[in-house]
């Protein structure tokens, strides 16, 4: 949620890895890409793929436009914007926190609010990519029945994109696991930093940390994690979790139904920047090809959908959106950094 107040976590503070600040195009580059300029598009460098990867695209166009299409995206959309992944050619292995884990040990709790608190911040000022801003306009010309992401980093919505379904929650709320109570990203911070006011300049003096994926960040510094006081809900006292769901925790049944609509009331799908390595999205892949819809893939890698696929593109996800949507046609596309709540 943008509030609108200034953060209370001090911008990007000893942390790496992030597109901060992309450079926005024009208002008048919104509409129409500017032919004659390599890579001039505001919605991708679709003048820089290569023919190979054209011609398969050239594939998918037919099916797009023959009807609505649901769009499933995933981490590789958000690497462009500087956000890591767990998956991917240049993911850094790690073994991500999973909910028993945290519920279960309050040192590994402090140890994930040390680093969230870190974090969190950097994922708030990533900025929205061309992959990003060629989905909102596709939404925007009429072509999808609803966008669902794994993504936790709200760029969909900020890039101008309405219908979106964040299967696995968002970086910016927290919520009580006792009153389910949900707060604001922002809000827990301006507690966590009262609770630890010197943390944010240790953790600089120490050399500082990288941002890492779901709004973690690489510190590893245990004298300062062993110190991190974590902050309990405001109203009952109980224990507070982000508000995305870990590994371990199932997607709420709503949102997954929600996701189910977006596909089922679709002619086909298409799925850009996931590996589908966990079932909350590949589920949507099984059923759109049970019910005889056209799965078209874009993943740099193998994904464990590509048995089911029509067309399996292996490339970026943001530059192959920019073409689609130049040969799917443009309707008006929002502002590449439009908030929407
Ligand atoms: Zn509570």
């Amino acid at each position: 949620m943008d509030d609108g107040r200034p953060d209370p976590v001090r911008p990007g503070i000893g942390l790496t890895g992030f597109v901060q600040n992309e450079p926005e195009p024009k208002p008048a580059d919104n509409r129409r890409p500017v032919s004659g300029r390599t890579g001039a598009s505001p919605f991708g460098a679709a003048g820089q793929l290569d023919g190979g990867v054209r011609a398969v695209l050239e594939s998918m166009v037919p099916v797009l436009a023959a009807g609505k299409f649901a769009l499933l995206t995933g981490a590789g959309l958000s690497t462009d914007s500087g956000i890591p992944d767990y998956r991917g050619p240049n993911a850094v292995p790690r073994q991500p926190l999973t909910f028993q884990e945290f519920v279960g040990s309050e040192k590994l709790r402090r140890r994930y609010w040390a680093r969230n608190h870190l974090g969190w911040s950097a994922m708030r000022q990533a900025a929205p990519n061309a992959g990003h801003r060629a989905v909102a306009a596709m939404e925007s010309a009429g072509h999808l029945t609803g966008i669902v992401t794994q993504n936790v980093d709200r760029l969909h919505e900020h890039a101008g994109a309405r219908n979106v379904v964040d299967l696995h929650g968002r970086f910016d709320k927290v919520v009580c696991l006792q009153c389910r109570e949900v707060y604001s990203r922002a809000f827990i911070a301006v507690m966590l930093a009262e609770l630890n006011p010197r943390f944010l300049d240790d953790v600089a003096a120490s050399g500082g940390a990288e941002a890492g994926p779901d709004a973690d960040a690489d510190l590893d510094h245990e004298r300062l994690i062993g110190a991190f006081r974590v902050a309990g809900c405001p109203l009952c006292g109980g224990m507070l979790k982000p508000d995305f769901v870990f590994f371990g925790e199932n997607v709420p049944k709503e949102r997954v139904e929600q996701a189910y609509e977006m596909v089922d009331s679709a002619e086909s799908l298409l799925v850009a920047g996931s590996s589908l390595t966990v079932m909350s999205g590949l589920r949507f892949v099984r059923k759109a090809a049970k019910d005889g819809k056209s799965v078209i893939i874009i993943n740099r890698g193998a994904t464990r959908g590509d048995a089911m696929a029509r067309v399996k593109l292996e490339a970026g996800a943001s530059e192959c959106l920019g073409y689609l949507l130049d040969r799917l046609g443009v309707g008006l596309a929002p502002g590449p950094n439009h908030r929407v709540q």
